[in-house]
């Protein structure tokens, strides 16, 4: 994609800090790290979103995935990590082309949770029967 920003990384248009590379898949630091050590891995074909990427390149994206958070924590040190993607511009989603970050996380390191929220009466029930009825099998 011409205007993608992350397949410019992949073809070395635009530079970036590796830290992972195998035949599909690519991690690399953020450039603008919620903490020290964010990295972001993306697959090398350009898919728009987590929605658009083939079910079949789903285990291979989490293995790469593990293996990257594993090297993370050991060069990081860090207390835990927030795995995260973002699908859609509603959830924050800026650049599209599917990409996990990857985010140490340290004890009291003060960096905001997402908020809660609660159901109304019944409509946790409407909920669970709307979701689950899109994942009964036909
Ligand atoms: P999103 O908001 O789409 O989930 O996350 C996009 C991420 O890409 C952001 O965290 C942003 O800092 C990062 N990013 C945007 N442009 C570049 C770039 O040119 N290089 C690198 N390394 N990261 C980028
Ligand atoms: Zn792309």
């Amino acid at each position: 994609m011409d205007d993608c920003i992350f397949c410019k990384i992949v073809s070395g248009d635009i530079p970036c800090h590796t830290i992972y590379e195998d035949d599909e898949y690519l991690g690399f630091l953020d450039i603008r790290p919620v903490s020290k050590g964010h990295c972001l891995l993306i697959p090398k074909k350009h898919f728009e979103t987590f929605l658009d990427l083939p079910v079949e390149m789903m285990g291979g994206f989490t293995a790469a995935l593990r293996k990257v958070t594993e090297a993370v924590v050991k060069a990081t040190t860090c207390d835990g990590v927030n795995i995260g993607l973002n699908v859609n511009k509603a959830a924050g989603q800026e650049v599209f082309h599917v990409h996990h970050h990857v985010i140490p996380r340290f004890e009291g390191d003060g960096l905001s949770q997402w908020a809660r929220n609660t159901y109304d009466a019944g409509e946790d029930l409407i909920l669970r029967e709307k979701i689950s009825s899109f994942l009964k099998e036909e």
